[in-house]
């Protein structure tokens, strides 16, 4: 009876031991971002996703984050994901509208979702499944990686009062809203990060968009143009993660889950960090260079603006039904969310003015 016992105590264990051997295996995973190191706080929505998922996993799932600097291919991690040299990216839809312009909606478009309703349409009213859509033909699934919130219209050396005022101006501002101000006249450029502050300075260029203060304080534009203009052409872009599909489908379902649910809380940080960021930059802006003045475009310009937006979009989506399947959708949205928007932030803020902050 003794021995019996001992028998299936000892089988027993052994199963207990393999199950928990079974259950120990490692998951590594190579993420790619589009940023280099030092892009705060762009940079960090992948080291908190890989410390969050290596915690809450008990050290099963690790994320090793290579930095452009790194992999040195930063519009490259596309294709790294789809080929499966790299399992995950961190990076921004709209990058890839060359290879795909129904991307191009997923981070943001010019005079439509901010950042929270953006995150309402995708989370509750059909844009997840649009990305899926989208992505699923190149083998990737993509997730909402991170928001700026509303950025800047740019910095400007002189102020623009009219249309004619941006006729043959020299402004770096790229992508869609580049197409746009084209129309207007505007000599749209493209100059490297790291040289856009001399160019600036020396006249190269009369204006520029970046991001917003956070970070545009480090690339020191405020020391050289007066106006800082609001924005109108990315009102809350996202960045996105990529999975290669199946790197992801081979995950046990609960590393599959702590991903996902990290995922959504490092996105949801970066939108908080960067607000904070924001806050902070703009006050030492304004303290330090109290010539800076703030200005919007005039309703002839943003009519303007409107119109020719309105025209491109116009465009693309008579020829893709995808792309006006995903637009139509975030303009229902929008016009179904932004009454909402008006009557709780918007008026909020309008109605209690802080008196020495505000205008
Ligand atoms: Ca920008």
């Amino acid at each position: 009876m003794k021995i019996k016992k001992a028998l299936t105590l000892s089988l027993l264990s052994i199963i207990l031991l393999t199950q928990a051997n079974a259950k120990e295996k490692i998951y590594k995973l190579k993420l790619a971002t589009t940023w280099g190191s030092s892009a705060v706080p762009l940079i960090n929505a992948s080291k908190n996703l890989a410390s969050y998922v290596e915690k809450m996993s008990n050290g099963r799932l690790l994320i090793r984050v290579d930095s452009a600097n790194k992999h040195k291919s930063p519009f490259g991690v596309f294709d790294m994901v789809k080929a499966g040299s790299y399992d995950m990216a961190h990076t921004s839809s709209y990058f890839y509208k060359g290879k795909d312009i129904n991307m191009m909606p997923f981070t943001t478009m010019p005079f439509a979702l901010t950042a929270p309703e953006l995150n309402a349409w995708f989370y509750h009213a059909g844009g997840l499944d649009l990305m899926k859509k989208v992505y699923s033909k190149h083998g990737i699934l993509a997730y909402p990686g991170g928001n700026t919130g509303v950025q800047m219209g740019g910095w400007f050396k002189e102020e623009i009062k009219t249309l004619d005022d941006l006729k043959g101006l020299k402004m770096r501002i790229p992508g869609f809203a580049g197409e746009i101000m084209t129309k207007l006249g505007v000599l749209v450029t493209n100059i490297a990060p790291g040289d856009l502050y001399t160019s600036l300075e020396r006249g190269t260029i009369d204006a520029l968009e970046w991001v917003g203060p956070g970070m545009d304080i480090k690339m020191g534009f405020h020391k050289v143009a007066n106006y800082y203009y609001t924005g109108w052409h990315e009102p809350g872009p996202d960045t996105q993660f990529y999975i290669n599909k199946k790197k992801f489908n081979k995950l046990p379902k609960d590393l599959q889950m702590i991903l996902e649910v990290a995922m959504k809380a490092s996105s949801s940080d970066m939108y908080t960090y960067n607000y904070h960021l924001s806050g902070l930059a703009w006050s030492k802006m304004k303290k330090d260079y109290p010539s800076i003045q703030i200005k919007s475009f005039s309703k002839e310009i943003v009519k303007e603006l409107k119109k020719e937006n309105q025209k491109l979009i116009t465009k693309i989506k008579s020829k893709n039904p995808l792309f006006n399947e995903i637009i139509t959708s975030q303009e229902n949205y929008l016009k179904q969310v932004r009454p909402w928007t008006i009557i709780s932030d918007y008026l909020y803020i309008k109605e209690n003015k802080l008196s020495k902050i505000q205008k």
